[in-house]
């Protein structure tokens, strides 16, 4: 057997396989582009053919690059969580678009199990909101518009974007593949018990989604599946949505170990341990990983504008030529200048979630330039962090440390203020790339190189640590500068 791991990140703007040696190492990397449809204003699709072949031409890439399929032990996949994708079990082809977890068309009618009262009960069950984010509502309105699904009868599949890559991988000739899905992504799905890891009837019922649709929950490492499509047999042992595998790829793995991934949104991740969530403060609970049948949770929090408020300052307003100035800028001037900036610009996520919300640029004067525009822009990273840290305090999660990745984070200046005004150590590990690492680390564990997570998570490697360093007067400035700024925003 083989010992390099072999994963498949499979994103919402694109797709990619990279190669890991057991020691972490990134051997290499390919990725292609995704298509992204917008059909109608709030409606988000992609083509989930499209999906598989550029995966599988990536994989394939790096089977290429390893030297064959006996030189790999293992496939780990991650994936864009929630995206929903209906297929024909006789063709193994898609029967319709797949809906994006970006799509909004289900709002109406989360509104109305809301205004019926039910989202109590499913936060209980699920761990989740009644928000168009989550699959089930995306699964009802497919089989209610899309005559195909109906018509296709017992052929039809429904899976979220690992259990469709993993049935493509396993399919033969003439055979079907495995019809599975992880425990995580499973747990996205508005329709998994959080405690008991299975599909709950009364919330199949309350969403109008048949069971025989769904494919079987299963843990996040083991031999799920074998595929034998790249010239040799190679088996598929790790899965995890795409947060879940940052937070393994971080090592969160004791209760309160804490990840957040700034990207185009941030993403916070608590690891909480084998006690089931149940947030007080508008946090979503969800499942960490599933090994041998039991699952640790996680808390999580997530925040709408990150990295997309650099683009929108150098694409709409042109005040800064690339994302990497905002540092520059930051640097040059001593403070904000009382200029504050709430990125509310497609409404606030956790703990606010206010969709109305309107992004604030307050406290302008003649003394306020560029500099402090984008400052105070880069600021509001920590502000927004500071808010979910402070709600995952009250739900008795509060984080000791921060783990960070994502593009935002090769900003020194932002990795420091995010210590600053947490207060707690933030430590960055020099290998940015979490998610596909833990995809590598579940796999590793799965096809038995590692005994354990805590084994594997060795492949970390190296970490760089920014020490909290700001005087109380000036922090406390800040955040009562901060909290006047968000009450302009979410003023009714
Ligand atoms: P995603 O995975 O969501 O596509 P990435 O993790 O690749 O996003 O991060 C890209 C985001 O990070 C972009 O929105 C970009 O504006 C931002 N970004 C990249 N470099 C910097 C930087 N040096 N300072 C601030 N923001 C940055």
């Amino acid at each position: 057997m083989g010992e390099m791991l072999l994963v498949i990140d499979e994103g919402t703007t694109s797709t990619r396989a990279m190669l890991f040696a057991p020691d972490g190492k990134c051997v290499g990397s390919r990725a292609e582009p995704l298509t992204q449809s917008y059909p109608q204003p709030g409606r988000v699709e992609h083509d989930a053919a499209e999906i598989w072949t550029k995966s599988a031409a990536c994989a394939q890439a790096m089977v290429d690059l390893a030297g064959g399929a006996d030189r790999v032990a293992a496939i780990g996949i991650t994936n864009q969580r929630e995206t929903i994708v209906f297929w024909d079990t006789a063709t193994g082809e898609p029967l319709a678009p797949a809906i994006v977890w970006q799509d909004r068309r289900t709002a109406d009618v989360c509104r109305a199990l809301r205004e019926a009262g039910e989202e109590a009960g499913v936060q209980a069950r699920t761990g989740l909101l009644l928000d168009p984010y989550f699959s089930a509502t995306k699964i009802a309105w497919a089989l209610e518009n899309w005559p195909q699904l109906r018509e296709a009868g017992e052929r039809l599949a429904v899976g979220t974007i690992e259990s469709w890559l993993v049935w493509k991988l396993t399919a033969g000739k003439g055979r079907g593949g495995c019809h599975v899905t992880d425990a995580t992504n499973a747990s996205r799905t508005l329709l998994m018990g959080l405690g008991s890891g299975r599909w709950d009837d009364g919330l199949l019922d309350l969403f109008g989604v048949p069971r025989r649709l769904l494919p079987e929950i299963v843990d996040c490492a083991g031999e799920i599946g074998r595929t034998t499509l790249f010239g040799g047999s190679i088996p598929i042992c790790g899965l995890a949505g795409d947060q879940q595998a940052a937070t393994i790829g971080q090592a969160c793995l004791v209760p309160g170990d804490t990840k957040a991934t700034f990207g185009t949104g941030a993403f916070v991740l608590t690891q909480y341990g084998a006690r089931v969530p149940a947030s007080r403060n508008r946090l979503l609970a969800t499942v960490a990983w599933q090994l041998g049948g039991e699952r640790a949770y996680a808390l999580e929090g997530s925040v709408f504008v990150a990295g997309s408020l650099m683009q929108w300052l150098r694409d709409s307003l042109g005040l800064i030529a690339t994302a990497p100035e905002s540092e520059t800028l930051a640097r040059g001037v001593a403070d904000n200048g009382g200029v504050y900036c709430v990125p509310a610009l497609s409404g606030l996520g956790a703990p606010w979630w206010r969709a109305e919300a309107r992004g604030v640029i307050s406290g302008l004067s003649f003394t306020a330039t560029r500099a402090h525009v984008v400052r105070a822009a880069l600021e509001a990273m920590a502000h927004q962090a500071h808010d979910l840290k402070t709600a995952f305090a009250a739900d008795g999660a509060d984080w000791q440390a921060l783990r960070i990745d994502g593009g935002m984070v090769a900003n020194d200046w932002l990795a420091q203020d995010l210590a600053d005004m947490l207060a707690v150590p933030v430590e960055r590990p020099a290998f940015v790339e979490t998610t596909a690492l833990g995809a590598a680390m579940l796999a590793g564990v799965g096809c038995g190189l590692f005994a354990s997570l805590a084994e594997a998570a060795a492949m970390r490697g190296a970490v760089e640590t920014f020490a909290p360093a700001m005087e109380a007067t000036a922090r406390n400035r800040r955040l009562s500068g901060w909290a006047q700024a968000v009450k302009q925003a979410i003023r009714d």
